[in-house]
């Protein structure tokens, strides 16, 4: 054992953690670092005080046994007290003793980061996508909307029969009225195999040929429609696009990344079509107060949802299966059936003629 006035050396017990023999070592302790040399003077670790570890915890009247990042399989044992000693002043952290006013503070500062990220997530999540979404503007929403549309759509192709877009046209016309002008609503037919319709940003509203085929009358058709209207009215499409945003953006904070991306995967798109179940339930309100007021039978939004909802669900999967809106499978859809009460129907109309139907089902023809 040697010493001098700024290094301090002591004999230790060196295992490498490949063999289980022991190697008598140098432990040298330097203001700020350690090192630990063979007998030959042979170098076997130069590391920090901070990177030490306890490799099993202490017991009074045993030797040290320390491991360091640099090397994680080796064990070093130290039994001189002195030296233990002068190793717990250099690296607190060997003492193994719980500091409850340490931890607590840790504690405290790991909570109030979650809280904080936890209130900003929670507003970004809930309150601001509805306000961010009245205050897009009008060509942002209609770029978002036909980059949604295309994603979703991809290839399939629009429905353009001439007949059947005229049908469709009074059909929209028949439930909104003379108002919601001012949203530039863009109704379209997509033929898609599987039971759709959705409601994307800046007045898209998408029906697949296989709805209109599989309802059995334009009053269903209208109801579905109302529902879509509903969304676009209240701005779910764009709400649902920021919230998934400030989803993006929470995570890639909590992740440290360095910030969102934009939405460029089909699942983020989906998450966009879907939306929770109170904005299901605001259209469905939506969607029988305006068909009221447009003295259409609320029966036939009911039949469809209900057949469709409960009996027909195979219908709903497809190439883009668990997408989109009206088949979203979210629970509460007995209730949000049960909601809709056409014995309160006022006087009702029927708004397609015969001819004017059989065009639309044939609008993908
Ligand atoms: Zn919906």
């Amino acid at each position: 054992m040697a010493a001098n006035t700024t290094n301090t050396e002591f004999s230790a017990e060196f295992f490498d953690g490949q063999t289980a023999a022991s190697r008598a070592v140098i432990f040298k302790i330097a203001p700020d670092h350690f090192q630990v040399f063979e007998q030959t003077a042979d170098l076997v670790i130069k590391g920090s005080y901070s990177g030490l570890e306890l490799a099993s915890p202490r017991q009074a009247g045993q030797p040290l046994r320390v491991k360091h990042s640099s090397l994680p399989a080796a064990r070093i044992l130290i039994h001189n007290s002195v030296a233990i000693a002068d190793l717990l002043t250099l690296a607190p952290q060997l003492d193994g003793k719980v500091r409850p006013k340490r931890v607590l503070k840790t504690i405290g500062v790991i909570a109030a980061g979650f809280a904080c990220l936890a209130l900003f997530g929670y507003l970004l999540l809930t309150v601001a996508p509805g306000l961010v979404a009245r205050q897009i503007p009008e060509t942002w929403r209609d770029r978002l909307g036909e980059h949604v549309e295309t994603s979703v759509i991809k290839s399939n192709k629009a429905c353009s029969n001439a007949a059947g877009r005229t049908a469709l046209n009074q059909l929209v016309r028949a439930v909104t009225g003379d108002q919601f002008d001012d949203l530039k609503l863009r109704v379209k037919v997509v033929d898609l195999p599987m039971v759709n319709a959705f409601a994307v940003p800046g007045g898209r509203i998408v029906m697949t040929g296989k709805l209109i085929s599989k309802a059995s009358g334009p009053d269903e058709v209208a109801g579905v429609f109302a529902h879509e209207l509903g969304h676009v009215v209240l701005h779910h499409p764009e709400a649902a696009f920021v919230r998934i945003m400030g989803l993006q953006l929470i995570l890639s904070l909590a992740s440290g990344g360095t910030g969102p991306e934009l939405i460029g995967n089909v699942a983020s798109l989906m998450a966009v079509l879907s939306y929770s179940r109170e904005a299901e339930t605001q259209a469905d309100l939506f969607a029988v107060k305006q068909l009221r007021r447009q003295g259409i039978g609320t029966k036939g939004f009911r039949a469809f949802f209900a057949r469709i909802m409960k009996k027909d669900r195979s219908l709903l999967g497809g190439s883009l299966g668990g997408m989109g809106d009206i088949l979203s499978t979210h629970p509460g859809t007995e209730e949000r059936i049960e909601a809709i009460d056409p014995s309160k129907d006022g006087k009702t109309r029927s708004i397609l003629t015969t001819k004017q139907w059989r065009d639309l089902k044939n609008i993908c023809k």
